[in-house]
């Protein structure tokens, strides 16, 4: 038996935002659950049967469990009831010290809905504000206002909740409307979450605000202003997008990013399941509930990811179990004359802030050379 870890994927919304690529839906008055619930014990299913396929150990508690979405803080206690005897139905515990993360958005919860949730094990909660300015919010499409925002992040403050919040850069109309991203964050942290989230925003060929996108050079300084700002009230850039205060990095995440086993249940949920030292797959539910799409992995495929993967953190890549050290030498001295390098010490190499922005082409620049 073998703890490990699971996202769940609720699809609802109250309100579709312009930009937003995941898989969701509007929630209806009086939403009926049932083809979800169906779902994920079908898909559930397909996981222990996968895990038999590829003749791995059967699976232990969960070390931690991400809802995510969607807005899951919508499906409040007949959630929290139902995910309850799901787990129970499946003979499935938390470990102990488990991480519990669950994504809530302003305007979208209710106090006996977090408690119920609460009761359940959640223990970790993710706001989705991405902004704290009304004229962005609005740009956005997003369904609460500020004042939502700040009252969710006062609920979570007077709770003594572990919580982050999440925050889009590059928006429009950030230049014409001089968006002041310093200010944001300073109210933000009067709520004292000891996390944050930083997405840049990328967008599809129909976006309708991509004639007024700030260029890169903007987003650009933004991002690393952002991180700045951050680094000032102690946190650290732990992953390109992510911050914590120490001791308050995400633990669920950080298996995505060790390239660990992270199984998934839910409409268009994307898992990845380790299943020996050198092999893994990536599967994929169908929104239907007709089954997966698989993708296996073999040795030479998941250095590649554990060599991108490795570079996204301040933990970083040991660059002597993958490349010629040699090779590796001459490109991080070029790196380090162009501050994207913060560390590079017996051949593990860490990323500065101005080496996350620039991760992708750092990558290009790596594999010229070949993966040992
Ligand atoms: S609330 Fe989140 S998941 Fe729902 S549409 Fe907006 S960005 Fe997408």
């Amino acid at each position: 038996m073998q703890s490990f870890s699971l996202y769940i994927h609720y699809p609802f919304c109250k309100k579709l935002c312009n930009y937003c690529d995941f898989y969701k839906k509007t929630i209806s008055a009086g939403q009926s659950y049932e083809e979800l619930e169906k779902g994920l014990q079908t898909h559930f299913n397909s996981v222990l049967s996968l895990i038999e396929e590829k003749g791995a150990p059967s699976l232990g508690s969960i070390d931690t469990l991400y809802l995510g979405g969607g807005t899951p803080s919508l499906w409040g206690e007949e959630g929290a009831e139902f995910l309850g005897e799901f787990l129970k139905t499946n003979g499935l515990e938390f470990s102990n010290g488990h991480e519990f993360t669950m994504e809530v958005d302003p305007g979208a919860w209710t106090e006996s809905g977090l408690r119920s949730w609460h009761k359940l094990g959640v223990n970790r909660y993710s706001i989705g504000l991405q902004s704290l300015n009304s004229d962005f919010i609005e740009i956005m499409d997003r369904s609460h206002d500020v004042g939502e925002s700040l009252k969710t992040l006062k609920y979570f403050k007077d709770a003594g909740c572990n919580y982050s919040v999440d925050l889009m850069l590059g928006l429009p109309y950030s230049v014409e409307r001089k968006r002041k991203i310093r200010e944001e964050i300073d109210m933000a942290m009067d709520y004292r979450p000891s996390h944050f989230s930083v997405y840049i925003l990328k967008t599809r060929k129909n976006y309708p605000h991509n004639d007024v996108l700030p260029d890169d050079t903007f987003t650009s300084e933004e991002y690393l202003e952002v991180s700045e700002i951050l680094k000032s009230y102690g946190f650290d850039h732990y992953e390109v997008s992510n911050f914590a205060l120490p001791g308050k990095y995400s633990e669920h995440n950080q298996k995505y990013w060790r390239a660990q086993t992270v199984h998934a249940l839910g409409p268009n949920a994307t898992g990845f399941f380790m299943f020996s030292s050198n092999q893994a797959v990536r599967y994929q539910h169908r929104p239907s509930n007709t089954g997966y799409s698989k993708e296996e992995l073999n040795e030479s495929e998941l250095k590649l990811e554990q060599v991108y993967l490795g570079l996204r953190t301040n933990s970083g890549l040991d660059t002597r179990t993958h490349f010629r050290s040699s090779q590796v030498t001459e490109i991080v001295k070029k790196w380090n004359g162009l501050g994207y390098v913060h560390k590079f010490e017996s051949g593990q190499l860490v990323l500065s802030s101005k080496g996350y922005l620039m991760i992708d082409s750092l990558m290009d620049d790596l594999f010229r050379f070949e993966l040992l």
